[in-house]
């Protein structure tokens, strides 16, 4: 039976159960701990924040959570290690990295002056990803790749072709981030035109985008699309994701879909104080979300539990484990 490494070891993809596809820890955006106002929490400290909110979702039955974090936005994989043990969640941990603009591109882009970086991220991928991260000695179970808000820069390409050739090697799937949406049909095909079998990619935040007929333009070259940010309606809707989400599972693409929220337990950094407006449109954002109000509204609009299962289980099993 095939295997997914959880930062806690490797797991049969039988045992993944319910699955939420695209969720973190902490944000932090590099730089954080460069300011001098920044509150530094002790990692205890953060593991029970994040075990706390995180555990949440045991209540509806998830048993396994894709923390996808890149490098770039404080990946850490001790705090995942403390919240899987703590939680009994299975936590899977990504390698890779976030999109040009607000990830930490600098040290690549200096060394991509002298050097092929194409091979230097491959090379750092399949570290993370055969060996071990750091000295923990965890190993990434799935690739994350970001793109730009209408473009894939030279530097987030090279990224996605390192991605790219990791995976063939590794078989473990390749998760991304697209700006609201934007650059999924180009991100497929980059990949695929790189070689990685559509099936195991998961296009993130497409339900940022309500129109089917874009939608279709990703789902038609095969690969799965993340409906991975309920919750975040500063971004886009919630009510324009469902109707997105019924269109397609009217089609009959339950298969190819997968659901989250894109949701953290806790900002680093300085105190961030958001103004009201954005706190209202971020009111229901939480990692039970789906499971309190988003299903049961789709269970309204006629989604069985058949459908709910497949995106849930099936699909996050199928696309670990081929
Ligand atoms: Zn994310």
């Amino acid at each position: 039976m095939a295997k997914v490494n959880t930062v806690l070891g490797p797991i049969s993809v039988d045992q993944m159960g319910i699955t939420l596809m695209h969720e973190h820890m902490v944000l932090a955006y590099p730089g954080w701990d460069l300011d001098p106002l920044c509150q530094h929490l002790e990692r205890g400290e953060l593991a029970t924040i994040c075990a706390e909110a995180l555990g949440e979702v045991k209540k509806y039955g998830v048993k396994t959570v894709v923390d996808a974090s890149p490098w770039d936005l404080w990946r850490n994989i001790e705090l995942d290690k403390m919240v899987a043990e703590k939680t009994g969640l299975n936590i899977i941990c990504a390698t890779g990295l976030y999109y040009e603009a607000e990830g930490m591109p600098a040290y690549f882009k200096f060394r991509s002056q002298v050097m092929d970086i194409t091979v230097e991220l491959y090379e750092s991928f399949m570290q993370g990803l055969t060996v071990g991260i750091g000295k923990t000695g965890v190993k990434a179970g799935v690739i994350k790749v970001a793109t730009s808000h209408g473009c894939i820069t030279p530097y987030e390409e090279k990224v996605l072709k390192a991605a790219a050739k990791a995976q063939k090697e590794t078989g473990v799937p390749i998760t991304t981030h697209t700006q609201q949406g934007t650059m999924g049909p180009e991100q497929a095909a980059l990949l695929i035109g790189e070689g990685v079998k559509p099936e195991k990619i998961v296009i993130g935040h497409m339900c940022g985008n309500a129109s089917l007929e874009y939608q279709m333009s990703v789902i038609d070259k095969g690969v799965n699309v993340g409906f991975d940010r309920w919750g975040i309606e500063f971004l886009f809707p919630d009510n324009l994701r469902k109707a997105t989400v019924i269109g397609l599972l009217g089609l009959g693409f339950a298969d190819r879909i997968v659901l989250s929220q894109d949701c953290n337990a806790c900002i680093l950094g300085r105190q961030l104080i958001m103004p009201d407006f954005i706190q209202a449109l971020i009111a229901d954002w939480s990692y039970t979300h789906i499971f309190k109000d988003i299903i049961p509204q789709l269970k309204k609009a006629g989604i069985t539990d058949e459908q709910i299962g497949q995106m849930m289980v099936e699909n996050p099993k199928r696309i670990f484990g081929g």
